[in-house]
């Protein structure tokens, strides 16, 4: 019995030992982690800052540039996206500001974080939180956050440009077949590198097709309270229909009785994905069946992420969507203004 007690004694103190040394072990490793982690953080950032206007809270905050990058693509595009199509982002991120800042368009800062007025950004607890509620484990989200640091560092400094001039580096989720000009939905003058391309995309993202339903009653008051339309009887509601398609096959407006209305309005009215869309009326709905996300012009995101995934390089996506442009360092640019 003595013998069995005494080897009880000598094995769980080896246990305990080992648990200790574990635990040790451990910790060391957590402080590595933490401690490459925080050197990363430092090592990622730029030696440039950026005034960003916050809008809920009415202030200008000093941002690091890449910072506030690393804020916009993660807020703008999946982490689960190909690597390549997160590059293009980055430049396309990249390329938004800098034209902000270049040609001192907005009235608060050098840009906002309001994505309805410039690209969206959620700083990075919010994100985080984001992707946990998604489902995704920490050390997914780990790894999804440094391959967009790796994407920013990779592509430091580059900014798209068209015949010496930064662009407006427009883009949208997805627009399944063409993407759109510019002109033929804003009604601008031409813009050379925003034109109509072919696009190719996966089909399983979810987004792609949807359709929106509106009675009658709310499609005529909505129509009439924004000054469209004056009256809309019933039979001029059943005989809507398409009177104009732009060229990549958008609808550019829909016959209302004797009113046009732009499809574009449409979408912004009625929270439609995308002016590309079908109709459908009877006496009680119109029906929208809608294809892609977005306003179609400029980088389609799920076409980059589509052609990353055939192998195409981050600077080819670009030279595809933008007509005609250069990958340039924006830091030799004429800055119109000293301190970026
Ligand atoms: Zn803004």
């Amino acid at each position: 019995m003595k013998v069995r007690l005494a080897l009880l004694y000598v094995l769980s103190a080896f246990f305990a030992s080992v648990i200790i040394v574990l635990a040790v072990l451990n910790f060391k490793k957590t402080e590595e982690v933490v401690k490459e982690n925080e050197e990363e953080e430092i090592n990622f950032e730029s030696n440039h800052t950026i005034q960003l206007y916050r809008s809920e809270k009415g202030q200008i905050e000093e941002i690091d540039l890449n910072n506030y990058l690393f804020c916009v693509v993660a807020s703008e595009m999946p982490f689960k996206y190909e690597y390549e199509a997160i590059k293009a982002q980055v430049v396309v991120a990249r390329t938004y500001l800098f034209n902000k800042i270049l040609n001192n368009v907005e009235e608060q800062g050098d840009v906002c974080d309001d994505y309805r007025h410039c690209q969206a950004f959620n700083e990075v607890d919010k994100l985080e939180e984001i992707w946990k509620n998604k489902g995704f484990s920490v050390a997914q989200i780990q790894e999804g956050e440094k391959k967009i640091r790796k994407a920013i560092l990779e592509t430091e400094n580059q900014i798209i440009t068209y015949n010496g001039q930064i662009i407006n580096a427009l883009f949208h989720a997805s627009s399944p077949q063409r993407t759109e000009d510019a002109r033929a939905i804003w009604s601008c003058e031409d813009i050379p590198y925003l034109k109509s391309v072919e696009n190719v995309e996966d089909l399983d993202y979810e987004n792609r097709e949807s359709e929106e339903i509106v009675p009658y009653s709310v499609f005529k008051e909505a129509l009439i309270s924004k000054g469209y339309i004056d009256d809309l009887t019933l039979k001029d509601f059943c005989n809507i229909c398409i009177s104009e398609y732009t060229d990549s096959g958008r609808v550019k407006n829909i016959s209302v009785g004797t009113y046009k209305i732009s499809a574009e309005d449409l979408r912004g009215i009625f929270n439609l994905n995308s002016t590309n869309f079908k109709l459908k009326v009877d006496e009680n709905n119109i029906t929208f069946d809608v294809l892609g996300y977005g306003h179609g012009v400029g980088m389609s995101q799920v076409g980059a992420n589509t052609y990353a995934r055939q192998g195409k390089t981050y600077d080819e996506i670009i030279h595809h969507y933008y007509t005609d442009v250069d990958i340039v360092d924006g830091f030799k640019l004429q800055m119109k203004r000293g301190e970026l």
